[in-house]
Order: structure tokens, then sequence, then C-alpha cells
């Protein structure tokens, strides 16, 4: 039987007692961590938020002590007592109340509990399904609580910065209209207007820019959004955003209020991170790292070796680079370690990945040359193209050549899992970029048109405006993403703010002049009634989190996520209607 909190109010919280409280009268309430009953002795250990706390009951007080060992794992406690100094040999150096216990004087059980599923004191791996299912015994854990208190710090840090710039935090609504992200809008049906429907917001988007021509200058929003994607390990159906726009910005106003931020966020878990962060355009992280998000932990930069080949005696890479492909490669330092059969797990790994082959050269720790066209280039050639890429003792070079673009991306792949591999990428070390100068549409080779890289709001460099109606596809954006570790942890873009050229940015992307009134006419009247030149970036604050908190997914960052098949398991989300709802939103099931 559950009993009265009564009179019974807390004192100190589990995590708060130290030496200095010997002798206070205190209440502690919370759960039961642990139980050892040691037969004459019966010690508790009580969780709360902040901590745990162990409680000790006199063997003298048969009362107390039996109703002491009727205790189990995860019951509700009220306790009362004095505190008193650990012996030494007791004293537990592990946690900060480890020096310190309470001598039981009254005990309630303000509730029992069930069994639980699995053990909230022991952080023993469980089933993700069987965590979620029972998120709330799971968020109990410390490791889950800790989580959840450091998104808490976290958002808390952010608001404090952004106020102190001046900027609002102004709510936009969820229920509104669909915003061209590139993504699969969730769908609310209207009950009032028959046939009709809302579209969840992928994006504040048009808000924020709205805001701006509204004169609100400045704005952030730490909101929700929400793309009906099939989920890939990364991405929650609804995941949250740090939205920010501001007016007469450029990118550098962009990157000079963001690079705080992200110091603020850092300094939340202690670290402080280098400003300014590199700026590295699009072309360069394809180029040297085979990707728009590069890891910059692990150096190893792609190099174009096309000029050591345009020469050589070895006549493939002739051919390929004289008729206009690329042979790049990049050193791979400290590989002398790897054997034989590893390299050419290596050449199989790049098979694999689609390459049509991938050369190696490498010079062992005692300086010995070895290359897979050691025949067809010469030992001295091999000696000079080990010495060019820089490649020291204990260097492996390994060359693809093909397309430019597919040539870099296979060996940005490759770059990363021997990063991974080697141990290059270390956990706690933190590599920031900013990657700018993203093009500014992308071909559909399936639809057979352009489509915007990153949202058709983007503005195009003004430098390159003359080549609008000539080779759009060459066209740069001022559009950037940050990026951290490898992630991006946020992306946004300078924003056209002019509608003629809104205008016949949609042209160039197939929108139709009514198809664009359609879907964006209000955004367009809203250009149209001066709108200051702005832009703005959107921060992935799961991922951002994930990240500090050293966690791999950002299910472990958010309280109630959904599982990788977009289910929550706790509520069992999605679930069928009656069929009075149903008909209400005149919706009917096919089955
Ligand atoms: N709305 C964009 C996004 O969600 C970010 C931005 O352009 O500010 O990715």
């Amino acid at each position: 039987m559950a009993e009265r909190l009564g009179e019974l109010t807390r004192t100190h919280t589990c995590g708060a007692l130290r030496p200095d409280d010997v002798g206070a009268d205190v209440v502690l309430l919370g759960w039961v961590h642990r139980v050892r009953d040691l037969g004459g002795l019966l010690f508790i250990d009580v969780r709360d938020r902040e901590g745990v706390t162990q409680v000790v009951f006199d063997k003298d007080d048969e009362a107390l002590m039996s109703k002491g060992k009727r205790l189990r794992s995860e019951f509700v406690v009220g306790i009362s007592g004095q505190v008193r100094r650990r012996s030494p040999d007791t004293v537990n150096a592990k946690i900060p109340t480890g020096e310190v216990e309470v001598l039981v004087r009254q005990l309630a059980v303000l509730n029992e509990a069930r069994t639980p599923p699995f053990s909230v004191a022991d952080e023993t791996p469980v089933a993700e399904e069987v965590r979620l299912k029972h998120r709330y015994l799971d968020l109990r854990r410390p490791r889950m609580m800790n989580n959840l208190v450091l998104r808490h710090r976290v958002t808390s840090a952010i608001r404090r910065y952004f106020d102190a710039q001046g900027f609002l935090e102004i709510e936009t609504p969820i229920l509104g209209k669909s915003t061209p992200e590139g993504a699969r809008d969730y769908l609310v049906p209207s009950r009032v207007h028959p046939g009709e429907f809302f579209a969840l917001p992928q994006s504040p988007q048009f808000f924020k820019q709205i805001l701006m021509v509204a004169g609100m200058d400045r704005y952030v929003q730490i909101c929700k959004c929400f793309r009906d994607e099939d989920l890939r390990a990364d991405r929650q159906p609804e995941f949250t955003q740090v939205d920010v726009e501001m007016a007469f910005a450029r990118p550098e106003t962009i990157f000079n209020l963001i690079e705080p931020v992200m110091r603020d966020i850092f300094r939340v878990v202690g670290r402080e991170i280098e400003t300014p962060f590199p700026r590295m355009p699009y072309a360069e992280a394809i180029a040297k790292y085979g990707s728009d998000k590069p890891d910059l932990r692990c150096g190893m930069p792609i190099q174009d070796l096309r000029e050591f080949f345009r020469e050589s005696p070895f006549r493939v890479f002739r051919e390929i680079v004289a008729g206009g492909g690329t042979v790049r490669g990049f050193v791979v330092p400290n590989a002398g370690g790897y054997s034989r059969s590893e390299v050419d797990g290596i050449v199989d790994q790049a098979k694999a990945l689609g390459a049509t082959g991938l050369i190696w050269a490498r010079r062992a720790d005692d300086g010995t040359i070895t290359s897979s066209i050691m025949k067809a280039l010469g030992d001295e050639t091999v000696r000079r193209l080990l010495d060019e890429t820089g490649a020291a003792n204990g260097g492996l070079l390994l060359i693809a050549a093909g397309e430019p673009d597919g040539a870099s991306k296979l060996l940005g792949q490759l770059r990363l899992s021997l990063a991974r591999k080697d141990g290059l990428l270390v956990n706690g070390e933190y590599a920031f970029a900013w990657v700018v100068d993203f093009p500014l549409l992308e071909w559909d080779a399936d639809e057979k048109r352009y489509v915007s890289m990153h949202h058709p709001f983007t503005s195009p460099h003004d430098e390159d405006l003359d080549r609008l109606g000539i080779d759009p596809g060459s066209l740069r954006a001022k559009a950037y993403d940050l990026v951290l570790n490898g992630s991006e942890i946020g992306g946004g873009s300078i924003r056209i703010h002019d509608s003629s050229l809104q205008r016949k940015i949609f042209s160039l992307l197939n929108i139709s002049d009514e198809e664009a009134k359609l879907r964006f006419g209000f955004f367009l009247d809203a250009l149209e009634y001066g709108t200051p030149p702005h832009g703005g970036i959107a921060l992935g604050l799961d991922r951002i989190v994930a990240i500090l908190a050293g966690e791999s997914s950002i299910r472990e960052v958010i309280a109630f996520p959904k599982t990788a098949a977009a289910v929550d398991q706790m509520t069992d989300a999605p679930s069928t209607v009656d069929a009075r709802q149903l008909r209400e939103l005149h919706l009917q099931i096919r089955q």
C-alpha cells in the first residue's frame, strides 16, 4: 500500500550530502536504486535526478528494519534520518555522496513498483526496443538522465546567447502549408475543410523569412520540424532545429553569429573550441576529402596527381588524364604495420565501392619501396611519386583514377574507413568547418530538370548572376553548411529578397508561374512589400547534443524518439483511429 507524502518535504537531493552535513536531520525523496540486505545490516541506495545516497537501517529498530526489508528496486520512498560519516573502509569514492550515509529514523513507502524488465541501477546493455517501450525506466538510468540534463543546458545556453544578441524567439505554426525542403510532408486532414490538408513544417522557412519582411530583424526559434523520410540511422521523423534568421546579413554575418554560440555550447561540457572555423569551398571539400562534410580530424587530404601521371610511363593513367579524367590519391601515414593482405583488402574494398581498380605504393618502415605498379612505373618514378605526395617511411599511397567526382568520393570513403580502423577519428576531438559556395542547382537525371541543392529561396552569388541564363549549373549559391567531425550540424543561406530574381529561379527549376502562385503566392507577394536582404541558418540540435554526449545515435538524446521504422514503441503510435474520427475528417481507408 502506498503511504501518503503527508508533511514529508525534501531537504536535500540524493546528490547533495557531503561530510559538512554530518549530524544534520534530512529528508530524501526518491527511488530505491539498490538494496543490500546483509542479514543484520540493511543498506538502501536512494536515487533521484541528482544522484544516489546510501541509507542505512538501525538493526535494533526491528519494526523499521522489517519494513525496510520489504523494499525492492524502484519503490518510491521518503526517508528521514540523520547524516553520519561512513567508516573509512566503506567510503565510496565513485559517487559524490560517498563519504556519508543517512541513518534512517522514518521510512515512508510512497509507492511500490513492479519488477522492472531491466535493471535501472546496473547499466547493462538492453535491447533498444525494450528500452523504448519502457522509456520511463530507461530515462531513470543515469546515462539517459545526464543526456537530458545536458540537452537542457545546451538549449539554455543557446537561448541566453541569442537573447543577448537581440534575437526574439518567435513561435511559428505547426499546422501550415507545405515547405519545399525537399522531403515528403506529414499531412493533417482538415475537419472543417473537407479534402484539404495542413502540412507539418519541414522547417519554418517561409515564416522566418516573412518575419524579416515584417521587420523583426533577428529571429530564433528552437523548434520541431517534420519530414516523412525513410529513416536513416541518424534521422527522426520529427527533430529539433535551432532556427535562425537575420536581416541585412552576409554569409560572414551568420558565421560570426554562430561561432560564438558554438563556443558557448561547448563550454557547457567544459570544452574550449577554436574560432573562427576554417571556411572551405564546396569544390575544395569534394576534391580534397571526397565529401561535402569532411571529417578534418584525420588529415590525409586527397591530392591531385594528374600532372605526375600526364607524362608517366603508366599508360592507363596517361590515357585517363589525356581523356579529361583524373588521377587522385592520398597518403595513409603510419601504415608500415599493414600486412600485404591488409593492403589487398583495401583494394578489394575499393572494388566493392565501385572502383575499377586501386593502385598503391608504399614505403615500409625501413624505407623499402613497393607498389602495385612497380613494373609499369619503375623504381625511380615510384620513389619520386612517394616523395612528391609526402609519403614518409611507413606511408601508404592509395590512388584512384577516372571521373573526378567519382574518384574523389571513392577515396573519401576509403580515407574515412581507414581513419576509423586506425583510430584517427578521436572521440572528444572537435574539428569544425564551414563548407561554403555550394552549387545553386543540381541536375536531377530522373526528372530531367534542375533542382535546388539547398532550397529554392537561396541566393546565387552576385558575381555568377550573369551566367543565370547561359550556364545555370555553374552558379554558386550563398549557401553554407556547418560541419563538425564529418557530420553536417547546420545549414543555411542568404536568401533571394528580390521577387523578380525569385521568379527567374522558379522558372529554372521548372516551376511554372501558376504553380509558384499556388504553392508560394503568399510568399512572393510578401517579397514585393519591402523585403530587406536577409539570411539564416538552422542548426541540428539533436545531433549537436549527441556529439557532446559522445552518443552515436540521436535517439539517445531525445526523450521519446521513434524507432528506425518511425514507430513510437511506448505509445504504439501510429495507430488506427475509429470510424467516427475518419468520417469527421472525410477520410476513407482503402484496404
Ligand atoms: N530551412 C533550412 C533547413 O531546414 C535551413 C535554412 O536555410 O535556414 O535546412
